[in-house]
């Protein structure tokens, strides 16, 4: 049986209810850029969106964590580089995507392995990132050990959201179209990738996610916009659903729960004959010396000390965390805040604060984080 066709229909089946119960007779089409909505008509009461309520209590929180996406202003960097006898290959600087597009870039990294000879590889780092690249090189043949100064629950991987969508990966301003087509292929890539994966063992459950908006029309950002086909949209208007005044745009996303995924990758590598060594790289000349042929460095911010990347930055990120709300079976983002749910708390985030290197939580951005969930979720009875 293929791994996909283990996939759980209860998982989805509350979210599909819902979407049959909202009122789609009376929808209007609207064209925008890159994507079709629909617009719900708020005509019949039977036609709502019915939705639980979340609970924002501060009394609920049960974690408050930071971490520091390694962002990269040009976008990901998948390139080769010699390093005396060895063949570098780099996978890293994903910024707030690393999850989402961790075996998109593998596939771009892999494609540059398998036009060389060597089949003995190092793979640096144990995130995401460093986990499917090890993954993807199993799958084609490559004898393949991990190196790592962190495993998960110790990377910034354990960290994320972590919702699938490439978002905060690059500077407006560097954007360029020849990044915008690679970004379209990683993500392509990835987004397939993930719906192979058995959801239950790997901790991936699909939802809706909506955008609760004052807009009538859907914007996505410049990286959603490469690949329209994995974000279509329809929008339920004000007054039928609980968010007063609002428009929802709604899509069909992935939430990768990392405390299972992470650990369920790490498995998957041993289980294909891959060794994970923990072991921390403080010069090149480390790197150098390594048995194997060809490196993967998937070292994420650890780039720009190990290898020199003075254009890594960090851009910090914190979560404040409720107890677990099973029956919250879609995630929202409203303005700057997020909320998705997962099996191990109801994540609460949204932060972006740049060049800060600091993984402490801060008590006042917590506190806005709750108020403004707060406020979102303050439903009129
Ligand atoms: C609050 C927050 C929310 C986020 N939400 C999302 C989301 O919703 N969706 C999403 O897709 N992404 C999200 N992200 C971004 C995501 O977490 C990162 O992009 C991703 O984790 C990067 O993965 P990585 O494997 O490159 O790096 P990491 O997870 O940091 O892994 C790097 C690995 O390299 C190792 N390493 C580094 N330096 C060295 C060295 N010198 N020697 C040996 N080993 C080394 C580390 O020990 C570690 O094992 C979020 C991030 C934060 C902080």
């Amino acid at each position: 049986m293929p791994e996909s066709a283990l996939a759980a229909p209860d998982i989805v089946a509350p979210a599909r209810r819902r979407l049959l119960q909202a009122a789609l007779g009376s929808a209007a089409l609207l064209a925008l850029p890159g994507c079709v909505t629909r617009i719900a008509a708020p005509s019949a009461a039977a036609a709502r969106l019915q939705l639980p309520r979340l609970q924002v209590d501060p009394a609920l929180v049960i974690r408050e964590v930071a971490g520091l996406r390694p962002f990269r202003p040009t976008g990901f960097r998948v390139e080769p580089e010699r390093l005396g006898e060895k063949l570098v290959i780099h996978n890293y600087g994903h910024g707030g995507c690393g999850v989402t597009l961790s075996w998109g870039t593998a596939e771009l990294a892999l494609e540059l392995a398998l036009a060389q000879p060597q089949r003995r590889a190092a793979v640096l780092g144990c995130g995401a990132v460093g986990l499917a690249t090890a993954r993807l090189l199993q799958d084609h043949g490559f004898d393949v050990t991990l190196y790592a100064r962190e495993l998960p629950p110790d990377t910034v991987s354990n960290i994320a959201g972590a919702q699938w969508g490439p978002s905060a990966l690059t500077d407006r301003e560097l954007r360029t179209p020849e990044f915008g087509a690679r970004l379209a292929r990683a993500s392509r890539f990835a987004h397939r990738r993930f719906q192979l994966l058995p959801d239950q063992r790997y901790g991936i459950r699909w939802m809706p996610l909506y955008f609760v908006s004052k807009k009538p029309g859907f914007e996505p950002g410049w990286e959603w916009a490469q690949t329209p086909e994995l974000f279509r949209t329809r929008t339920h208007a004000p007054g039928t659903h609980p968010f007063a005044g609002r428009y929802l745009h709604e899509i069909q996303t992935m939430i990768i729960e990392p405390t299972i995924y992470l650990p369920a990758m790490i498995d998957a590598v041993r289980l294909a004959g891959g060794r994970v060594v923990v072991r921390g790289f403080a010069h090149l000349d480390e790197v150098a010396a390594l048995p194997e042929p060809l490196v993967f460095n998937c070292t994420g911010l650890g780039a720009r000390d190990l290898f020199g990347d003075a254009s890594m930055l960090p851009i910090k990120g914190q979560l404040t965390v409720l107890a677990p709300q099973p029956e919250i079976d879609y995630a929202t983002i409203a303005g700057r805040y997020y909320m998705f749910p997962r099996r191990d708390g109801i994540q609460l985030g949204g932060t972006h604060e740049r060049n800060v290197w600091s993984t402490e939580p801060d008590p006042a951005l917590s506190a806005q984080i709750l108020e403004g969930q707060r406020k979102v979720f303050d439903w009129p009875a």
